[in-house]
């Protein structure tokens, strides 16, 4: 499904990651581990394609991200991969059914198919009553939840998480760590996640760690 070869990134004259081989399989979650430091926000963030690497491959779902054209990376982006951050980044003023709606928006998809799927999303995850709540008016546990049926709104092949529990309490986070699983059983959902939470890297199917730029 993912497939990333020899990538090397530096910023400035200070090497990053020094050559970084990392594969996924379909309905793998996959956990990336390590010091802080260590390269594995911005391996994440060239996953997503968010970010250049200076030298290396990656192939998602078949294709040679290479040969796309900046409109097209994006394109590209918006209908395979979801992104969930440690902070959840919804929009204040936007209810939760229209911040889970969103990026099905600015992929052109018609409303009516965009607003099934996020009420679909909103019954699996058991946030129902919540979708006319502004984010304020939820929990932090709900308001994660609430991102994650967005990163979903598209379908993406792939979910790219960075400290996805890392501001939850431990009820919360469980919670979390369950719907992922609920998501890879049910759906055969690909996940790759950077954290701290040693219960996350467990339930993991593979922990990879990183030191300093490479995967040991
Ligand atoms: P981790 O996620 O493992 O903590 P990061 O990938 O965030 O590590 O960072 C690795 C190193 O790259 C750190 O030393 C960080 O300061 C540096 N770094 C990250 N992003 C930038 C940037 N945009 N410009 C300069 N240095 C950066
Ligand atoms: P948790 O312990 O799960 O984080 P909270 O104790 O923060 O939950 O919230 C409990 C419930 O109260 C949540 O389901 C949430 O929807 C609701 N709630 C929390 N804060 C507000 C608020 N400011 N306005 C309206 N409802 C709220």
């Amino acid at each position: 499904m993912l497939k990333a070869s020899g990538i090397y990134k530096s910023y400035g004259n200070l090497p990053i990651l020094k050559g970084v081989d990392f594969e996924v399989s379909k309905g793998e979650i996959v956990s990336i581990v390590g010091a802080s430091g260590a390269g594995k926000s911005t391996l994440l963030h060239i996953l997503g394609t968010l970010d250049n690497a200076d030298k290396g491959n990656l192939i998602l779902n078949n294709t040679d991200i290479s040969i796309l054209s900046g409109r097209q990376l994006s394109a590209f982006r918006n209908q395979n991969i979801g992104f969930v951050f440690q902070f959840h980044h919804l929009l204040p003023e936007f209810t939760a059914l229209e911040n889970i709606c969103i990026p099905g928006f600015m992929a052109g998809k018609s409303e009516k198919a965009i607003k099934a799927k996020a009420i679909e999303l909103l019954e699996l995850f058991g946030l129902k009553d919540r979708a006319s709540h502004k984010p304020a008016e939820l929990s932090g546990g709900e308001q994660q939840r609430i991102s994650v049926a967005r990163a979903l709104i598209n379908n993406p092949s792939i979910i790219l998480a960075d400290e996805p529990s890392g501001n939850l309490d431990s009820i919360n986070a469980n919670a979390l760590h369950a719907l992922f699983l609920k998501l890879r059983d049910q759906f055969n959902q690909t996940f790759v996640i950077v954290t701290h939470n040693d219960e996350l890297a467990t339930i993991s199917d593979r922990v990879v760690t990183m030191k300093d730029g490479l995967i040991i």
